[in-house]
């Protein structure tokens, strides 16, 4: 049996797969069973934030897993201070949950709001309203949350206590805040969406309307924030700080790390027993998340996402097929005249070049250390497909 039926016959289908079997990588270049070498513009979905095996990551992960690989939230370990103090100097929030994906993380946004809105006000005021075409993961609950009608199948009952909005509608908005409402919950740019910003002047209204009736925001930031868009988080583009914003895939160089950030007001609401995991700010995990801190904070490299973005975005403009391209920093959604995206990324793979899809546009998440000349070359690829 080869790698690909072996796995297809002892692995749940959940997934659609593409043909190939990866086997190392080095820097921003993958290469699978056969030695053929991929340039990579996903970084898995926007996880491997430095690429693969980077050298300091390396040794922070080893290090830790050949020092104290786990140790129960029953005690302390100076590598989760020590990610957490980092975590909430670069963002400025008061107080972090360490879970182990952006589900999770999630999770523990939709709790610390429940909570935060019972302790002061009792019971009733318990809904969540995020917005249509949004995700917010694959849980029970973050599927509730996900404003998208496919998610909501086969696993009824769902969890109660959601209502959608239409993103970039103010009126829709404020139709749905009424007095059982606790928390709207947002992605600054929708990701699995198909790379949709929010307008500016939306996400205004969302922080007025909400202040008013003390109603706390949730930034999902799952997918936009580390420095993905060019500024740590998204949320920084827009001028405005949630009081709660999750992040997952890229903030710990492709370990499994969620984490809940909240401030002042929401720091103490979830307390002793009422939440919890046991694997939730790992060691080794924490390591490999200082390591990305450690990268960010060293030099200008967030500037760098920025240019390098608007360098891809002029690339991407230049090529004919392409109609336009949304989104920010390194974090774009290209939408195609004629072609389907999913069939120029199958092609693409065989070119030698990793790439994504979100609805119907072209996704691209590369590592946020990708060279220039490791963008020619993609592109070069892209462009020979889409001719
Ligand atoms: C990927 C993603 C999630 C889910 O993260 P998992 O780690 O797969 O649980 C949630 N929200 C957003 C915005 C995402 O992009």
């Amino acid at each position: 049996m080869n790698t690909i039926e072996k796995f297809d016959s002892n692995i749940m289908g959940t997934y659609g797969r593409y043909p190939l079997v990866m086997e190392k990588g080095s820097h921003e270049i993958a290469a699978d069973e056969r030695g053929r070498e991929y340039i990579d513009f996903g970084s898995g979905i926007g996880t491997n934030s430095l690429g693969y095996c980077n050298e300091k990551w390396v040794n922070a992960v080893c290090g830790q897993a050949k020092t104290l690989q786990h140790t129960s939230n029953y005690y302390y370990t100076k590598v989760q201070a020590d990610f957490a103090e980092e975590l909430n100097k670069i963002t400025g929030y008061s107080a972090v949950f360490f879970g182990n994906s952006g589900a999770e993380a999630n999770e523990c946004a939709i709790k610390l709001a429940r909570k935060y809105s019972f302790d002061k006000y009792g019971r009733g005021r318990h809904n969540i309203v995020t917005l249509e075409n949004s995700f917010h993961g694959r849980t029970l609950s973050t599927l509730s949350a996900t404003g998208q009608e496919v998610f909501h199948n086969y696993f009824f009952p769902f969890v109660e206590g959601f209502r959608y909005a239409k993103a970039n509608d103010t009126e829709d908005l404020k139709a749905k805040l009424d007095d059982t409402v606790c928390a709207v919950m947002i992605e600054y740019i929708q990701g699995e969406g198909g790379v949709v910003p929010l307008n500016k002047d939306f996400v205004d209204s969302v922080f007025e309307l909400c202040g008013e009736k003390d109603i706390l925001v949730i930034a999902d930031e799952v997918q936009t924030g580390v420095g993905r868009t060019g500024k740590f988080l998204a949320g920084d583009h827009f001028g405005h700080k949630a009081n709660i914003t999750t992040l997952a895939k890229g903030i710990a160089g492709g370990l499994p790390m969620g984490a809940c950030l909240c401030d002042e007001q929401c720091r103490d609401v979830l307390g002793k027993g009422t939440h919890g995991s046991t694997f939730g700010g790992n060691p080794v995990c924490c390591a490999g998340g200082l390591a990305v801190l450690n990268f960010i904070k060293s030099g200008d490299h967030l500037k760098q996402v920025t240019e390098k973005g608007n360098y891809l975005r002029d690339k991407l403009l230049g090529i004919s097929e392409i109609d336009k391209v949304d989104g920010m920093g390194l974090m774009l959604g290209a939408s195609l005249k004629t072609k389907k995206a999913q069939g120029v990324v199958a092609e693409a793979l065989e070119k030698g070049l990793l790439m994504l899809t979100a609805k119907e546009k072209l996704r691209f998440l590369p590592p946020l250390t990708i060279t220039y000349e490791e963008i020619d070359k993609g592109i070069a690829i892209l462009e020979g497909i889409l001719k």
